[in-house]
């Protein structure tokens, strides 16, 4: 297939674009490179089957060639990038899902919506099932990433109700891994960086509050049975296994070897105190479960922070 990802250089489209490419699938990455980051493609520019298109998927795209298949990627995904891009996040969630949903259309391709367990905000079920319609502040500071992906969800699904278009919908839950930034901001770039340089390791709150965080190979893994599905409801995917923060922060202490202390700063306004996927839906109609526990996991990325050089 040749497969248009919007966010392709970003953490996540990254690591779908190659390996989509070992796939033998032709990739166009658009991306405006403003969380994204070429390097995390350039490996992958030696392939007559990759190509970058610089542009901001907010502003229309005309594509000239045929698209089987359109992936929606594109956005600031970690709390300070969206805080730090507000009105950027609100556009890629509205005009650029509706430049894509666009692109989807007129090729007659399909279309995947990358989602998040944001939609179901600071949540009043744990675990969180695709049922369940969130509790989300609209107006607080994370409401520009929520809604803007709760828009952006209800849009694809009016394009496959009035249009029948062929979509999917991926509510996907704190993913980590090789290639997040250093200034990413997220707990796991941060807790690696912090203990790796002897820094306090800045834990938000008491640390109580919890996350289930999924390595990145078992995402893609789940996002290439999604596609292939004719599921259009959306599906969480993500792994199951909670964990406190301050308990995470313990865990990447102890395989980083570091003496770091722990500081307490205040917790973000609207923090989730609790989030844990349902993959039920996941395991049932995809047969998909994550398989990389997280130590196994960390120490991958801790490997990987290592290894690349200290400005990137
Ligand atoms: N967090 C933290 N220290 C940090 C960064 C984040 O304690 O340096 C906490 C944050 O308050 C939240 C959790 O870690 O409770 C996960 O935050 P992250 O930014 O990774 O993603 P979120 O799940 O909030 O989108």
């Amino acid at each position: 297939m040749k497969i248009l990802i919007t966010g392709g250089a970003g953490f996540i489209g990254s690591h779908l674009c190659q390996r989509l490419l070992e796939d033998r699938h032709e990739v166009l990455c658009v991306d405006n490179l403003i969380t994204g980051r070429r390097e995390n493609v350039q490996p992958l520019e030696g392939n007559r089957s990759f190509r970058f298109l610089l542009h901001n998927i907010s502003l229309p795209l005309q594509i000239q060639e045929k698209i089987d298949y359109v992936l929606h990627f594109a956005s600031p995904a970690s709390p300070p990038d969206y805080l730090m891009f507000p009105i950027q996040t609100m556009k890629v969630g509205s005009l650029g899902t509706l430049n894509a949903l666009g692109i989807a259309k007129a090729q007659k391709a399909k279309f995947l919506l990358a989602s998040t367990s944001e939609v179901y905000g600071d949540p009043l079920e744990n675990p969180q099932r695709e049922s369940y319609w969130g509790h989300v502040n609209p107006i607080g500071p994370r409401g520009v990433y929520d809604e803007a992906k709760r828009f952006a969800e209800a849009l694809t699904m009016a394009y496959h109700r009035e249009h029948g278009l062929d979509t999917r919908i991926v509510r996907i839950f704190n993913i980590y891994g090789p290639r997040m930034r250093r200034e990413d901001g997220r707990a796991i770039p941060n807790f690696i960086t912090q203990a790796m340089s002897g820094k306090p390791v800045t834990v938000f709150g008491d640390g109580s509050q919890t996350r289930s965080f999924c390595f990145v190979d078992d995402l893609t893994e789940g996002i290439l049975k999604l596609m292939e599905s004719d599921l259009h409801d959306p599906v969480n995917l993500g792994n199951p296994s909670e964990i406190r923060l301050l308990d995470l922060a313990k865990l990447i202490l102890q395989l980083t070897g570091s003496l770091s202390p722990l500081a307490f700063k205040p917790l973000p306004e609207d923090d989730p105190k609790v989030r844990c996927p349902d993959i039920r839906l996941a395991r049932e109609k995809l047969k998909w479960q994550p398989r990389i526990m997280l130590e196994e996991g960390l120490t991958r990325t801790v490997d990987w922070f290592r290894e690349i050089p200290l400005g990137r």
